[in-house]
């Protein structure tokens, strides 16, 4: 769901930047959980055991390995032309930092993937790097993470996952 912003496009920004969550947006929810379930060294041990394996695919994984092979063919039109302007940037922005951000980059490796930048938040805001950075696109399955005093950066929220499940009834 595409949520409300004020946006004014500059013509002469020829890049197009696109910004992702990691955990519920590129992987699924399965860290996600274990952190929703329990508390934060939990879900550090259950990431670090499982530091070799990859995540599997999230909802928008198609989207950043296509955006990649994009990528590796402006990658090869630059060796030819290197007066040519790199269009795509890619950019992760996670909440996990050390040592939990091992898994994000085996993941990554495994898919043969890579984004231009990724951030390792370790709880800060994402607002201070989405204002930065100003991509023309954020999606991150938490609303929480979708909201920005400037109000100027094209969110998305994806509705996947444990953090989209409604809480159980009282009865
Ligand atoms: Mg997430």
């Amino acid at each position: 769901m595409v949520l409300p912003s004020k946006v004014i496009d500059d013509d002469d920004d020829k890049t197009l930047r696109i910004a992702f969550d990691f955990d519920g947006v590129i992987a699924d929810d399965e860290a996600e959980t274990v952190y929703q379930n329990g508390k934060l060294d939990k879900f550090v041990a259950h990431e670090v055991s499982n530091m070799q394996k990859p995540h599997n695919p999230g909802p928008l994984a198609n989207l950043f390995k296509k955006l990649s092979s994009l990528q590796a063919l402006e990658e090869k039109k630059k060796a030819q032309d290197k007066h040519y302007q790199r269009m795509i940037r890619t950019i992760i922005i996670t909440a996990r930092s050390a040592p939990t951000h091992e898994r994000v980059i085996t993941t990554l490796e495994n898919w043969g993937v890579s984004a231009n930048e990724t951030f390792f938040l370790g709880g800060m805001k994402k607002e201070h790097i989405l204002n930065t950075l100003k991509p023309h696109m954020f999606f991150d399955d938490q609303k929480t993470h979708l909201e920005s005093q400037l109000g100027d950066i094209p969110m998305v929220h994806i509705p996947f996952g444990v953090t989209n499940k409604a809480a159980p009834k009282k009865t």
